[in-house]
């Protein structure tokens, strides 16, 4: 019984907690998946988009005073008239500079080769010089122009952007290259918006994975394929238009990255986020889940616990004790005097027998009734129980018989108990119908004797109460030693 009360306790406890864990666990990851799927889905796409967007608005301003300088007709007039006057074109070039707020402008001619700035003719551009290489693409493109960005070596925060237009006569003829060049620091700022307010790295990388421009906040690698974690996947990022993926860094923490072409740059713009914060929200939220599941699952039990108990002890009382009379019933008497009998022989000690019966107990119930004859029976009891120690048994062995267990005593000592026993219920005063009614027992003691079992001894217990009742009642027997 006890073993399987624990067996139950342990199985209920495992099921609840189980259940709230695995409740909590399924929770947690969906909030985790569901998190990395909006992250790499929406989140990082979404402010890639915007800076994406503002990277085009701020290029449409250079574009279209660019392709307003390759049509205009003074320079188509100014170099047909063999380039005379260089200060022309400077001061031409300077006022647009100063007109759009630009960080320069220029105008390089075919057939001269002359760079022309807003402080004069810098310098002529050869095809040998690789920092001229810019012209010779854009005079070599089929394009209408080409962006050129240059980022500057001190400082990797300043970027300025160039168109490059070309610029052709009526006949298709190339003429040169004019155009200005800008500062993209709105883009700039809005890297560095974007890395302050939600944690993300924002920056470019060339097609070769070389870290082209990033905020001075930000000290990443300087090559995409050094980055911790990332290990091939940075080929995924260099070969596709755009990517999205998450990996984890060599540092343990979890990495997000949104990676897309930027085709007027010829670049990838990478935005990153590093350890999630909401992530840290969900784990904050999973451990108090499972707390909660904690202190549910041990109220739970402990509810459970106290109920079966209290069950248990119930349906343990209604099973050991006689309802009546609230002594020993006679189902769990064998178990006490086993019991008894093991401790007999461990201290080698005497053990006895007493069967007492109520005398004529008929006749009460049926002058006094049924009721009557129940008090009796409890008074009694009691009585029986207040004449021996805590740990002997009272036990109801019939129904006005009771059977005692004194463990320790032998003949002599259990008569002594019995016959105090027989005369205080002598004694006894009970009122019924205005009656005072007397009553008396009888009793048969019997010592144990080595290797008996229950039945034999109480066969002998029942033979000498016999012999009492033969002798007239209110009497115990034997009267003298046993034999
Ligand atoms: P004796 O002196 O020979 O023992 O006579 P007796 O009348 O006591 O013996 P008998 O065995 O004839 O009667 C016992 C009676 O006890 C019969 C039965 O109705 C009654 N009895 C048994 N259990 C209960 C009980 O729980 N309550 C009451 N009121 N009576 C009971
Ligand atoms: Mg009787
Ligand atoms: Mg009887």
């Amino acid at each position: 019984m006890v073993v399987n009360k624990r067996f139950y306790t342990v199985i209920l406890s495992a099921i609840v907690l189980a259940g709230f864990v695995a409740t909590s666990l399924i929770g947690y990851f969906v909030a985790k998946d569901s998190l990395t799927e909006r992250l790499e889905q929406e989140m990082l796409p979404l402010t890639s988009d915007n800076i994406y967007s503002e990277i085009q608005r701020d290029l449409l301003q250079p574009l279209l005073i660019s392709s307003l300088m390759a049509n205009d007709v003074f320079v188509f007039d100014w170099v047909n008239d063999g380039e005379q006057d260089a200060s022309k074109m400077t001061s031409y070039l300077a006022q647009i500079q100063k007109k759009y707020n630009t960080i320069t402008a220029f105008f390089v001619s075919d057939s001269s080769l002359n760079y022309y700035h807003p402080t004069g003719v810098i310098k002529r551009v050869s095809r040998s010089n690789p920092d001229d290489s810019w012209y010779f693409t854009a005079k070599d493109s089929p394009h209408p122009y080409v962006i050129n960005i240059d980022r500057d070596t001190a400082d990797h925060k300043r970027l300025s952007i160039f168109v490059n237009y070309r610029i052709e006569d009526k006949s298709g003829k190339f003429i040169g290259v004019i155009g200005v060049g800008l500062s993209l620091q709105t883009v700039v700022e809005l890297i560095e918006n974007y890395q302050k307010r939600y944690g993300r790295e924002i920056y470019f990388v060339n097609r070769q994975g070389e870290v082209m421009l990033q905020s001075s906040h930000y000290h990443s690698e300087l090559h995409l394929q050094n980055k911790s974690g990332l290990d091939k996947a940075f080929l995924k990022v260099l070969t596709s238009p755009s990517a999205s993926f998450s990996f984890k860094a060599n540092n343990g923490s979890m990495l997000y990255l949104n990676s897309r072409l930027v085709p007027e740059f010829d670049w990838y713009l990478i935005v990153e986020q590093v350890n999630d914060p909401s992530s840290e929200r969900i784990e904050t939220a999973f451990m108090i889940n499972l707390a909660v599941a904690l202190v549910i699952s041990a109220i739970v039990l402990f509810l459970a616990h106290v109920a079966v108990r209290g069950y248990h002890d119930k349906l343990e009382t209604m099973a050991t004790q006689d309802k009546l009379t609230g002594v020993t019933s006679r189902q769990v008497f064998e178990f006490y005097f086993k019991q008894a009998v093991a401790r007999r022989k461990r201290r080698d000690e005497a053990l006895s027998l007493v069967l007492i019966d109520i005398d004529l107990f008929k006749q009460v119930n049926d002058t006094y009734g049924h009721e009557a004859g129940d008090r009796v029976l409890s008074r009694v009891a009691q009585l029986i129980k207040s004449h021996v120690r805590e740990e002997d048994v009272v036990c109801r062995w019939g129904g006005e018989e009771f059977l005692l267990l004194l463990s320790g005593c032998n003949m002599q000592h259990a008569r002594d108990i019995t016959e105090l026993i027989r005369s205080a219920v002598a004694g006894l005063q009970f009122h019924f119908s205005n009656q005072v009614v007397h009553i008396t027992v009888s009793a048969g003691v019997a010592e144990m004797h080595n290797d008996e079992t229950l039945g034999q001894v109480v066969e002998r217990a029942d033979h000498h109460l016999y012999a009492a009742k033969r002798a007239g009642r209110n009497c115990i027997r034997p009267d003298t030693d046993e034999a």
